[in-house]
């Protein structure tokens, strides 16, 4: 592939000024395919995997089109959280830094919306809002979409989603037809593609840049069995072997979000929440916090960290498996961003071993397992840092204040265990956890040796004992001795399996198909014998 220059782009030396000012070497895949088809009229669909700079990519051309000599908004760019909106902002500002006569301004919840109205009045051309507040200024009539020739949807998936979608519906009634329309996402499913073309013209384009995986290849990703009850600690045990120096930990729910951050907090780690419930300078504050360093630990819901662009995350954890698989990709794309290596982790209890597999499967990612560290091996980790440091100290002779004292100490006392002692009080408060056992115990199986799978399919697929037993041997290779207990229900079944083959049948039946419907496989966490309500998904962000 002929590599691009910013140079050989059609675009003007004010922004190529700014973009080499910001550090950008050469365009991004995604900036030198999408720049020259924005530039040239059509609509676009923008897809590229996280961190690929599709802010800039459409951000670019953006400004390339504003008439300065117009004080009027022409270019809305739609954003799902408040924070993405100040950063797109942010972005716009520093790539149109040496532009004349173009005003942008975020508008957003929780500001005050008379300085907005302010700061509208005064000639804005491109405006960044969430839709709430969009659809404020419009009925208020403070923001005139009669001028509006190019609209943007960043995170446009979720932008279409249902949350959004009623509000997205209102805010394109109220821009004129002949408007150009870009859509900018890592992730596309078919139904939100179908449903854009409702906003697209015909000889849209779509630019997506191809690749091997889903998610990142710079990316590191694991995962971690446990049980329910030990979410926390093997979290916990996996911050202080890794002593990240910025994670953020996701959470299915505001709730979960809030529960976390207690129990970790109480533990002494540097956390605060972001979600959707928290005030806005309360969310403005913490994301500095987080972004200056000062902050460690963000936990978050997917929602309030989509998009989010912090330099240098090295760690993102799934507490808690997310609803869908695009999220899982825009999870773990917090880190690793503009090709820098990040890691992943997640945890998941036997139940989830199912889900996990499809994100695998889709995603086509190697998430790796891994058992949770024990003490030793964390204070093993800790103490190879240790002496990394001590031996850079005594190579870079740095310390020369404290001579006296330690000749001092080994005339009384044995060196050894002088140095012992210094370690003893060094390390006795490096564990945040109160850890009970070296080892976190594996995950609870279900009675005896035999563990209870469930099986998403049943009588109303035409499934019978002989067949389900047939599907199990054929696809996970195992003997139908191994195979007991089977119950078929209406829409579901059970079966025991012994427990030396559980993950084998889990891994291997999960996504075949039985009688054309694609079955999911679980490790069912209900007594034998007994069905359970199937209602997994409950939306709660
Ligand atoms: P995405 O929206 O694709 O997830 P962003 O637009 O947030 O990614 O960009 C990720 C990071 O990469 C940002 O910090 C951005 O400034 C930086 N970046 C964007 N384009 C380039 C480039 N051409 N070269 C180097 N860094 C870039
Ligand atoms: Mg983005």
């Amino acid at each position: 592939m002929n590599i691009i220059k910013f140079e050989d782009l059609p675009i003007s030396d004010d922004i190529k000024r700014a973009v080499i000012e910001m550090g950008f070497e050469e365009p991004s895949p995604i900036q030198s395919q999408s720049i020259p088809v924005i530039l040239s009229g059509k609509d676009v669909i923008g897809q590229a995997q996280t961190g690929t700079g599709k802010t800039a990519a459409f951000s670019i051309p953006l400004l390339e089109m504003i008439n300065p000599e117009e004080k009027n908004v022409q270019a809305v760019v739609l954003c799902p959280t408040r924070e993405l909106a100040i950063q797109v902002s942010t972005e716009i500002r520093k790539i149109g830094k040496y532009m004349h006569g173009i005003k942008s301004l975020p508008v957003y919840g929780g500001q005050p919306i008379e300085r907005q109205i302010k700061a509208l009045k005064s000639g804005v051309q491109i405006v960044i809002g969430t839709p709430g507040r969009v659809i404020d200024h419009i009925n208020r009539k403070t923001l005139k979409m009669d001028n509006v020739k190019m609209v943007i949807l960043d995170e446009a998936d979720e932008m279409l989603n249902m949350g959004f979608i009623d509000d997205m519906e209102e805010i394109m009634k109220s821009i004129p037809e002949e408007r150009q329309t870009m859509l900018f996402s890592a992730t596309m499913p078919p139904q939100i593609k179908k449903l854009s073309k409702k906003y697209l013209k015909e000889d849209a384009k779509h630019v997506a840049i191809a690749r091997k995986e889903l998610t990142g290849s710079t990316i590191t990703q694991n995962y971690f069995e446990v049980n329910g009850s030990q979410r926390l600690e093997a979290l916990c045990r996996l911050i202080d072997l890794d002593n990240p120096s910025a994670g953020i930990i996701f959470c299915r729910t505001k709730k979960g979000v809030d529960e976390l951050v207690a129990s970790m907090q109480a533990k002494g780690y540097m956390v605060e929440g972001m979600h959707g419930d928290m005030s806005q300078i309360q969310r403005i504050k913490t994301l500095n916090k987080f972004k200056n360093g000062s902050l460690k630990f963000l936990v978050a819901t997917d929602v309030a960290a989509r998009g989010i662009d912090v330099d240098g995350v090295t760690h993102v954890f799934n507490y808690e498996l997310p609803q869908d698989i695009e999220s899982y990709v825009h999870r773990i794309g917090r880190t690793g961003r503009a090709g820098r290596e990040g890691t992943a982790y997640s945890i998941i209890t036997p139940k989830e071993f199912g889900f996990l597999k499809q994100i695998k499967n889709v995603t086509k990612s190697n998430i790796e397992r891994k058992q949770v560290p024990t003490v030793q091996e964390i204070y093993n980790a800790k103490f190879k840092i240790m002496t990394e440091e001590v031996s850079s100290i005594i190579e870079a002779e740095d310390y020369s204040k404290f001579v006296d004292i330690a000749t001092e100490l080994t005339q009384t006392h044995d060196s050894v265990k002088v140095i012992a002692s210094l370690l003893q009080s060094q390390f006795k408060n490096q564990l945040s956890f109160d850890y009970s056992s070296d080892k976190l115990e594996s995950p609870a199986k279900v009675k005896g040796d035999d563990v209870r799978l469930f099986f998403s399919a049943g009588r109303r697929d035409g499934l019978t004992i002989k067949t389900l037993i047939s599907y199990i041997k054929n696809n996970a290779k195992v003997g139908a001795s191994q195979i007991r207990d089977i119950d078929i229900m209406e829409n579901f079944a059970f079966v025991n399996v012994d427990n030396s083959i559980h993950r084998q049948v889990l891994e291997k039946c999960t996504g075949g198909k039985i009688n054309k419907r694609r079955v999911n496989v679980e490790v069912s966490t209900n007594n034998k014998k007994k069905s359970r309500n199937r209602n997994r998904k409950s939306k709660n962000n």
